[in-house]
């Protein structure tokens, strides 16, 4: 099973979505990109941790400090 977690502050994306784990990669990537969440080349980032300008150009935004 596959799930993940933003590489930024390390929200799961179960956080997200009505799953908790994935069949398959690209399950759940698809399912990311359904829950607004940004997939770079393996990389994920929750819909908190970037920004995208009227251009389409991803930010990635500071780690939260806890
Ligand atoms: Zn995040």
């Amino acid at each position: 099973m596959y799930a993940i977690t933003c590489d930024n502050c390390k929200e799961d994306l179960g956080a997200y979505s009505d799953y908790s784990a994935w069949a398959d990669k690209s399950q759940v990537e698809d399912d990311a990109e359904n829950s607004e969440w940004e997939v770079f080349n393996g990389t994920h980032y929750c819909p908190n941790c970037y920004t995208r300008d009227k251009d389409g150009n991803v930010a990635i935004k500071n780690k939260p400090k806890k």
